[in-house]
């Protein structure tokens, strides 16, 4: 098939780059527990929602508390989804990683609170000490609602409010953080994500003005063009335009700082990528010999660290355009 132009014109990422991206030792083990949710956000790279079934099973569990206990290099458990707390495992997941040291983080979307079985979610973080890294892509309502569905925003200040009356945002072993996405381009008129610590300091205001609540970090993340965004992009013949436009926007230095070097990220399968975005994309992490891994295939060869180089495809310049962006927001 004849490619187009416009088609040749995206570099591949791992040509750009001046090094080859090679892993560092693994520190963080991102777990992805499965595909239910109770939102069905328009961003969602994950494609999640309430129809989805797909989620850890008993096993991959048992393996991935394993994991936990042998390895004491891991210092940060990253639990997301779908909505993480909704699929099997999580519970167990959280207290294995807290009684062996780490630090817990849990990627919730807040609605969950005020479903019915979950109403107890904001007592178990606090209690447990689980750093909660929440979803707010905008700080007015109208913008999140169209994003996220209507009363979303509403029921996300109403899940701060009972985070803070907990002690987040204050208390220092209680980190709440919000991420930012940007809106999905609708057309070529593409900007960069802005600023992290002008946007952080915007929503401060806001937030503390008109609801009186609080948080620690804001985390901006550029929407990369993977799943639904990528099938809105395609529809709208931006797809190519927009990997172009982030191309023309890597920032080189960002790359000693992106996530996938010294993480895992497990699917409700137990295969191991580089990253949550490489899991949704189906592109494993591979050993020098060039085998895709799984959690079983780390606990038979008692090391993480069994990867050389980082698998990359062209939506990874989302994560180098302009400051960075990765689960923990800017880069530089
Ligand atoms: S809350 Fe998160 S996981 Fe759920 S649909 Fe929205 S973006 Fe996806
Ligand atoms: S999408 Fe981002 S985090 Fe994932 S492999 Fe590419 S650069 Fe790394």
């Amino acid at each position: 098939m004849v490619q187009t132009p416009t088609k040749l014109a995206v570099t591949p990422f791992a040509k750009k780059l001046t090094q080859p991206l090679t892993k560092t030792p693994i520190i963080t083990l991102q777990i992805n527990l499965g595909k239910k949710c109770n939102l069905a956000c328009t961003h969602c790279h994950v494609e999640a929602g309430p129809k989805r079934t797909e989620e850890l099973t008993p096993e991959i569990c048992d393996q991935l508390i394993q994991l936990i206990q042998d390895f004491p290099q891991i210092q940060t458990v990253d639990l997301t989804g779908g909505a993480p707390e909704m699929n099997y495992g999580f519970r167990q997941l959280v207290e294995t990683a807290i009684a062996y040291g780490k630090e817990v983080i849990v990627r919730s979307n807040l609605t969950i609170f005020f479903v019915e079985g979950y109403e107890d979610l904001p007592e178990y973080f606090a209690k447990n000490k689980v750093r909660v890294v929440a979803s707010l892509p905008c700080y007015l309502e109208d913008n999140v609602d169209k994003q996220r569905g209507t009363g979303v925003y509403q029921d996300s200040i109403a899940a701060i409010q009972k985070l803070n009356a907990l002690g987040y945002g204050t208390d220092p072993n209680l980190n709440l953080d919000l991420v930012y996405n940007p809106p999905v381009p609708r057309d070529a008129d593409f900007s960069l994500t802005p600023s992290q610590v002008g946007l952080e300091q915007d929503y401060k205001t806001y937030l503390k003005e008109h609801f009186q609540i609080g948080f620690n970090n804001l985390f901006t993340i550029t929407n990369l063009p993977i799943g639904r965004v990528k099938n809105y992009l395609e529809l709208k013949d931006l797809h190519i335009p927009y990997l172009k436009f982030l191309e023309s926007n890597h920032n080189e230095s960002t790359v000693a700082n992106l996530m996938c070097r010294s993480q895992l990220s497990i699917d409700y399968l137990g295969n191991v990528f580089d990253c949550d975005f490489n899991q949704m994309e189906n592109l494993p992490a591979r050993t020098k010999s060039g085998e895709a891994l799984t959690v079983e295939k780390l606990i038979e060869a008692k090391s993480l660290d069994l990867i050389d180089l980082v698998a990359t495809k062209p939506y990874c310049y989302g994560c180098t355009a302009g400051s960075g962006s990765s689960c923990g927001g800017s880069l530089v």
